[in-house]
């Protein structure tokens, strides 16, 4: 009887084990296979030499004591249960099965100026203008490697977190695509890993914002500063201050928002800030 049992553990966990050790070395395992996190995947070295596209995008490969990984950002819209995505590299495809984790997430309410609920014409006109101009920097990809150990780009409280459905003014906006940190006017952001700044500007709905590619397709935006310290084109490290806390554009207090994509997806930047250090 008891032996029985013993048996199928010891399958099980044959089974479950090497996913496990991959994963649990690396992210924490709340942010694996859910709605904004990560699919973590065991590639070949030539795999990751030659680099991975899965839907004409190319995904994050990286290299961890002698192992190779895809990293690729789940979508936020993504349902629950067997999912998969196609992968192929070296001309060859293959498809990666995993089972999505249903992940509950909080309604918030927020009050803004009547501004940025309805927008006149003329800024709805800029708004367009300007979310066109962001999009175009999406698939910005750079060929190094990330140093996807991050760290807080401000020391605040954290008052959004990724995911939440945001009303503003009782009406439904989109999901919140990143976290909010709060603190105080002209406090100092610093860059949360290194990084190449792609944009900087003043933008509607961002106010002034900064757009850091940190490699591989991972990149972070700044926004609602106060003032910006870098320049387009300008390579920094991390810790490196980029900017000043505000609440330019449609911010209800001074804090910066941080959004995070992979992939061209929106992911939780807390994926990114609970990496198990001792890697
Ligand atoms: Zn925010």
């Amino acid at each position: 009887m008891y032996k029985k049992y013993l048996k199928k553990i010891v399958f099980l966990a044959v089974l479950i084990l090497p996913i496990v050790n991959a994963a649990s070395t690396i992210f924490k395992s709340e942010f694996l296979n859910v709605p904004g996190g990560i699919l973590l995947h065991e590639v070949s070295k030539n795999q990751y030499i030659h680099g991975i596209i899965s839907n004409n995008k190319k995904i994050l490969t990286i290299r961890k004591n002698d192992k190779f990984y895809l990293v690729y950002g789940i979508p936020y819209g993504i349902a629950g249960g067997p999912q998969s995505i196609n992968i192929s590299s070296l001309k060859s495809d293959k498809k990666i099965s995993f089972i999505v984790k249903e992940r509950v997430f909080k309604k918030q309410h927020i009050t803004v100026s009547k501004k940025y609920t309805k927008p006149s014409d003329k800024n709805i006109a800029r708004i367009i203008k300007e979310r066109d101009i962001i999009s175009s920097y999406r698939d910005t990809w750079s060929s190094n490697d990330p140093d996807m150990n991050f760290i807080y780009p401000v020391k605040g409280i954290t008052t959004g977190i990724f995911g939440t459905e945001r009303y503003y003014n009782g009406q439904k906006g989109r999901y919140h695509n990143g976290i909010d940190i709060a603190g105080n006017i002209n406090d100092p952001i610093f860059a949360p890993s290194s990084g190449r700044i792609i944009l900087t500007g003043d933008f509607f709905y961002n106010g002034k914002f900064v757009y850091i590619d940190h490699g591989k397709g991972l990149l972070s935006i700044f926004i609602h500063l106060n003032e910006i310290t870098v320049k387009k084109g300008t390579y920094v490290n991390k810790g490196d201050v980029i900017g000043k806390i505000g609440v330019s554009g449609r911010s209800t207090g001074p804090h910066v928002h941080w959004s995070l994509t992979l992939n061209q997806n929106y992911i939780d930047p807390m994926v990114f800030l609970t990496i198990n250090k001792n890697n």
